[in-house]
């Protein structure tokens, strides 16, 4: 196949079915579009998550259902022939009560993942159907048949190998014959049994899976036009950036910018594909595309912002001169597979962030197991409530580089600064209540102010 197009839909671009329109036409409007790649309709994983962290209340427990029903059934109803695509779905709503039920009285990450994958297997029921109406040949593929991952649920890592060869076998064909409509964000391990690749891993997903099929080109519509120089509800006035590179694009993900998923670059990366990221709502609005080479570079590009962030701080005095400390440090956190994301440290403290993206939200926590490990070699201070600001922009090595960014932060209590490791960006870690205000006046000095230059 020549030309080959991977299309993904975020929760918003198929929250209802005037939204889920829109993705039909623009899936018309380019025959190269093969591969559809949906998210849950808006809200729904949301629903899910809080009904898969165990809800004993049988009223509120009801009540989310009931939206979750509505939410499907509003869509249903507008479509002119959607019996088969409303029993598919009505069935995935009894799956899900029964799963409720059982995570209300035991929890856990493999239920969670089997539970939450349920609102990309019904939007897609119901996205195909709506294609068809339209006249297209759409057909719904379950993507658990191609997405292989490792059994590490709730932000499991993709097989590539098995994906690609699955990819070849089952959906390259598939594609040749219609417009294939699958899911974001599921995957199955070698058993069987479902799988997340982790909050917001639809995109990640549609990379993936155009990775797999050797697409030529991967768009990521969602409910802004491109990627922005910061997230446009914290700074109104952020501008979408035309055209960004591959390294800087992921580092922006990495860092927390909400656009994409934090490994969507990765398989585009590898393969070359040059992404597209633009609005649903607003198609012809243009957007931004992500390349390997692009034509400026500036100073700063981004700001991007990660919540939910704990700190660990681990002091002691034997630390001053001693050799070691820090390789036992790791050697105690490597054992217990703990990632550890920026680190600083002095003569007598280490201080390390600690980041988590998995399916069932909320800040990451230190296992009790390894603070009482970490406790024999030194004190431990734990703390929650601190984002990251990150600053992504290139040559920041060169000189009045960190003058021009810290003078602005004045007014604010910086709890760690990492600086100098890369060319590419320096990370801020602030109080959460401070977050907002930091990256806007961040935005005005370092942003606005070179627009307007
Ligand atoms: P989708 O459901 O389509 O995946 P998301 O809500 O996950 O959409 O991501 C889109 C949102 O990301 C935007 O509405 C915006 O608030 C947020 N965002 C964060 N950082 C940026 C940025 N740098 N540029 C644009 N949007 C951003
Ligand atoms: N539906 C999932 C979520 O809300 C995945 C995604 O939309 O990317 O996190
Ligand atoms: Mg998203």
């Amino acid at each position: 196949m020549s030309a080959l197009n991977v299309a993904k839909f975020g929760g918003t671009s198929v929250a209802n079915f005037e939204a889920m329109s829109r993705c039909a036409a623009i899936i018309e409007a380019n025959p190269d579009t093969r591969l559809v790649v949906s998210s849950a309709c808006s809200g729904v994983t949301n629903l899910l998550v809080e009904l898969a962290n165990g809800v004993a209340d049988q009223e509120r427990r009801a009540e989310l259902l009931q939206k979750l029903a509505n939410i499907h059934d509003t869509i249903l109803s507008q479509l002119n022939d959607g019996a088969e695509a409303a029993s598919e779905v009505y069935s995935i709503l009894d799956t899900i009560t029964s799963l409720a039920e059982a995570a209300s009285i035991q929890a856990s990450t493999k239920l969670t993942d089997h539970l939450v994958a349920c609102g990309e297997l019904m939007s897609t029921h119901i996205l195909a159907q709506l294609m068809r109406e339209r006249g297209m040949d759409a057909v719904r593929f379950d993507i658990r048949d191609v997405m292989r991952t490792d059994s590490n649920f709730g932000r499991a890592e993709p097989e590539l190998t098995s994906i690609a060869e699955l990819a070849q076998q089952k959906l390259v064909p598939l594609c040749q014959q219609h417009v294939v409509v699958t899911q974001g964000f599921i995957g199955s391990d070698e058993e069987g049994n479902t799988t997340t690749l982790g909050r917001g891993g639809s995109d990640y997903s549609a990379a993936l899976i155009a990775e797999g099929v050797k697409a030529t080109g991967l768009e990521i519509w969602t409910d802004v036009p491109g990627i922005y120089t910061t997230d446009p509800r914290i700074a109104p006035k952020a501008t979408p950036i035309p055209e960004i590179s591959f390294s800087e694009a992921s580092e922006m993900a990495n860092f927390g910018a909400k656009i994409l998923h934090p490994s969507t670059l990765l398989p585009a990366l590898r393969h070359d594909i040059p992404v597209f990221v633009g609005s649903s709502k607003d198609p012809q609005n243009g957007g931004t595309w992500v390349r390997r080479e692009v034509e400026s570079s500036p100073a700063f590009r981004a700001l991007a912002l990660r919540n939910n962030q704990t700190m660990i701080t681990l002091r002691s005095a034997k630390m001053f001169q001693a050799y070691g400390f820090l390789a036992k440090v790791f050697e105690i956190l490597a054992k217990h597979k703990i990632s550890v994301d920026l680190i600083t440290t002095s003569e007598i403290s280490v201080s390390l962030t600690l980041d988590k993206t998995d399916t069932s939200g909320g800040a990451p926590e230190l296992p009790l197991a390894v603070r009482e490990e970490l406790e024999e070699l030194c004190t431990v201070e734990v703390e929650h409530n601190l984002c990251l600001v990150a600053l992504i922009g290139n040559r920041m090595e060169n000189k009045g580089y960190a003058k021009e960014v810290f003078s602005t932060l004045g007014d604010f209590n910086l709890r760690m600064i990492c600086y100098g490791a890369s060319d590419h960006n320096l990370c801020i870690l602030v109080d959460a209540e401070d977050a907002n205000n930091v990256i806007q006046t961040l935005h005005r000095e370092l942003f606005e102010q070179n627009i307007q230059a």
